[in-house]
């Protein structure tokens, strides 16, 4: 899927359709001290990665979204995209 590095969208601050700069957000790194993460480390303690007894299911596709910042107020506000099974890719200005 081949996106434009600027698009004209609404703006929830603004109120308004304006020109967005166009970025892919990626997963940071987890935290290894948070409650969540401690509760999945034990469940998945021994079996590499997968839950006892759980059959994992390898997904075709992956959703992925993209940060869109207003170029008049500077707001960041994420879009959802929909499956897809290449990456986006974020044509360069010329
Ligand atoms: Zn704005």
């Amino acid at each position: 899927m081949k996106i434009p590095a600027t698009i004209n969208t609404y703006c929830p601050k603004c109120n308004k359709h304006t020109p967005h700069k166009v970025k892919e957000l990626r997963k940071g790194t987890r935290r290894t001290l948070s409650f969540g993460q401690q509760k999945f480390l034990r469940a998945t303690k021994g079996y590499t990665s997968k839950k006892a007894g759980q059959v994992r299911k390898v997904k075709q596709s992956q959703k992925q979204t993209l940060m869109l910042e207003c170029t008049v107020c500077k707001k960041r506000h994420p879009k959802g995209m929909p499956h897809a099974k290449k990456r986006i890719e974020i044509k360069k200005k010329e």
